[in-house]
């Protein structure tokens, strides 16, 4: 059998340490070409040795020369800088994971595009920042986008085989996040702490606090737009705080198809790196008599105003999607800095959104650098906005 050869990129993040885990648990499948980290060289050194990885690349270059020392006598080559890791996506493999964390994993992720690679995105942000001009351009270089976050992942499942023009309406779950029962004004006031405990996903901080905040359904709501061209209209949010059912399909008869399995990154992941194959994993199947009864309720807008803010700026357009993605980042990374409470999140985007409308910011982005160069104004603006807080 061949193997397929796979690129990591955000190789020691959550989503980077579930993928590590599959393919370490399946060698015979999978040969790893480049993994990828930001700073934690001592980490990356690690999993490429444990992953027989040809390459290893930091981001930031003053990690280089741990990374060099750590990997001496391995032969795995050592690189870093930021076209370093553009480079490293680009290296001929099959199938790239996209697992690093805002609008940072774009660059990366569409040289892998550039390179005609399939890509695994389980990075949301690059498609809320770029939106169609990324899903032309993987388009144009013949690039499958398999989608990896778990919502998106269960709809590419449910989708597969059916007719779009069958289907009436998507619906994303959401867990609610640690503030689902919680009153606004106690939200207003969370701290980091209480807001990076997730009651069902072990994940990164960026998107510990979007499920707090319930801007990361919002993001979701924007990548499920791009990847399938679902209509705005069409697209629907339901809090499920058991995390056991991820997506569903309702067709134009009435019937629901859903997609269940346990709140596990590593399912959806080997769902993609094995695609269009399936295989066993680890990961235990659900035992739906052992788990708690399935409960459904409608998303509250005025606790969850970063909901809202989202689904605002799909109907708005690239534009505004663009900056409320860098906008959001400006303000989470704020917040997980003790420098604005919890409540100033969604104000801080929404007033970056106003103020990027006034100054006609506003415009659908022509290209991926075009989207980066909005993203760089709506943080400006953000920033400005955040001190004025
Ligand atoms: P994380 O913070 O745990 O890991 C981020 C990874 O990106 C790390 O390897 C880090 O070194 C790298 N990185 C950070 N900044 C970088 C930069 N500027 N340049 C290059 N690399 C950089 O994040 P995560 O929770 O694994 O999430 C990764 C992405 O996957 C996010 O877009 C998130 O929304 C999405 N996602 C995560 C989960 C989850 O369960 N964690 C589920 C679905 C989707
Ligand atoms: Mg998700």
């Amino acid at each position: 059998m061949t193997q397929r050869r796979v690129t990591v990129l955000g190789a020691t993040g959550s989503v980077g340490s579930s993928t590590v885990d599959v393919l370490a648990g399946d060698p015979e499948s999978f040969a790893v070409v480049a993994v990828t980290a930001q700073t934690n060289a001592a980490k990356l050194a690690e999993i490429a040795k444990r992953l027989k990885a040809k390459r290893a690349v930091v981001g930031d270059p003053s990690a280089y020369e741990d990374l060099r020392a750590a990997l001496e006598g391995t032969g795995i080559e050592a690189a870093a800088g930021a076209s370093a890791l553009d480079e490293a996506a680009a290296m001929p493999t099959d199938v790239v994971l996209s697992a690093i964390v805002g609008a940072a994993g774009l660059k990366p992720t569409a040289a892998a595009v550039r390179a005609g690679h399939d890509v695994a995105l389980a990075n949301k942000e690059c498609l809320v920042c770029a939106g169609e001009a990324f899903m032309d351009l993987a388009r144009r270089h013949d690039a499958n986008i398999l989608p990896t976050d778990s919502e998106h992942n269960a709809i590419f499942q449910l989708i597969d085989g059916t007719d779009a023009a069958d289907i009436g309406s998507y619906t994303l779950t959401a867990s609610g996040g640690p503030f689902r029962t919680w009153d606004a004004e106690a939200i207003a006031s969370a701290t980091p702490e209480q807001a990076l405990k997730h009651p069902t996903w072990s994940m990164g901080a960026k998107i510990s606090i979007d499920s707090a905040t319930l801007m990361n359904k919002g993001l979701e709501l924007i990548e499920a737009h791009h990847l399938f061209g679902i209509a705005p209209d069409r697209l629907r949010v339901l809090v499920h705080p058991q995390s056991l059912v991820h997506a569903m399909v309702t067709f134009l008869d009435g019937s629901i198809h859903a997609e269940l399995g346990a709140a596990d990154m590593r399912r959806p992941i080997a769902h993609c790196l094995y695609w269009p194959r399936r295989s066993r994993t680890p990961i235990k199947s659900l035992d739906l008599s052992a788990a708690p009864s399935l409960s459904f309720e409608q998303p509250d807008p005025e606790r969850f105003p970063a909901l809202r803010l989202a689904q605002e700026a799909l109907r708005r357009g690239q534009g505004a999607a663009t900056v409320l993605n860098g906008a959001n980042e400006v303000a989470v990374a704020a917040f997980l800095g003790h420098r604005v409470p919890f409540g100033s999140i969604a104000r801080i985007v929404e007033e970056t959104l106003m103020a990027a409308d006034r100054e006609g910011l506003l415009q659908v982005p022509a290209s991926v650098e075009a989207a980066l160069v909005l993203d760089g104004e709506a943080r400006r603006l953000a920033v400005d906005v955040l001190e004025r807080q």
